[in-house]
């Protein structure tokens, strides 16, 4: 019998394309419930190779309730895709199983809960169905406690906001190219840092965040500016608090926060502060 875990994880729900509105380009940061079998993520055990899932579990796309429902076969995923005794046990955000979703068939009985024949399946023309694993098998009572136990957070803390951090940012259209020529391109990157924490909700991941922030602010204060008040890049050891801090905002395990102008200009700012060797 295998073990099944469900837990809360960051889901970066971004609700416009790139999360780009009115001058502002937004990060918002939720929580998602992730199911695990033998403690192993379903989005590993199916074989997607992504480090942040672009799959949900049916408790995203339908409400807890009838998510549970679905998942203890009780009721049937609204959508004629999904055949009946399948379930999907990842989707597309947007609900539409035919996308693309882990589906498998489902097996109920008084001492146990099977998921047969895992498969990715979509409605593409020619994408044939790709086998994932014949069967898992959980007892019944530990699967239903699991599961029940993820409708609650579900409901109490799914869709909630954990973060919102936006910087300012225009349309990449010709007025923002010109603008960035006439202002000059370290001129016009540095509002990227300057964060603007719409909400940090409290969570294990705040300090780290607060960390973030601060690393990010720093750095619209260590870059020097002329006589003039136009920012310019340092050389040799000033650089040095500059790269750190950039670095801070890169490989945080938090970094997925930031907006992602701010992380773009941290690699900018690394790449012309640490020329690539051999050109040094
Ligand atoms: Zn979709």
């Amino acid at each position: 019998m295998a073990r099944i875990d469900v837990s809360l994880v960051p889901w970066n729900d971004a609700p416009l394309p790139l999360g780009l509105e009115d001058g502002w380009a937004s990060t918002y940061v939720t929580q998602r419930i992730e199911i695990s079998v033998d403690g192993v993520r379903l989005i590993d055990l199916a074989g997607a190779d992504e480090v942040i899932p672009t799959r949900v579990t049916p408790f995203d796309t339908l409400t807890p309730a009838e998510a549970l429902e679905v998942l203890l076969g009780q009721a049937q995923y609204p959508e004629d895709f999904v055949r009946r005794r399948d379930v999907p046990l990842l989707l597309c955000p947007c609900g539409e199983a035919a996308e693309g979703s882990l589906l498998a068939t489902l097996i109920v009985t008084d001492e146990s809960v099977c998921w047969e024949k895992l498969r990715w399946e979509s409605d593409w023309p020619d994408a044939p169905a790709t086998p994932v694993c014949d069967v898992i098998q959980f007892h019944r009572d530990e699967y239903t406690s699991a599961l029940t136990a993820a409708a609650r957070l579900s409901e109490e803390f799914g869709g909630r906001s954990t973060s919102f951090l936006r910087v300012r940012e225009f349309d990449p259209g010709l007025r923002h190219r010109l603008l960035r020529r006439w202002r000059g391109e370290l001129a016009d990157r540095l509002k990227h840092f300057d964060i603007h924490v719409v909400e940090l909700a409290d969570g294990p991941w705040k300090d780290e965040v607060d960390r973030l922030v601060d690393s990010s602010m720093n750095l619209v204060g260590l870059i020097p500016r002329d006589h003039r008040g136009e920012p310019h890049l340092p050389a040799g050891s000033a650089a040095g608090e500059i790269i750190r801090h950039a670095m801070i905002l890169l490989e945080s395990t938090e970094s997925f926060r930031l907006p992602w102008p701010t992380l773009e200009s941290a690699q900018w700012l690394l790449k012309q502060l640490r020329p690539p060797s051999g050109r040094a």
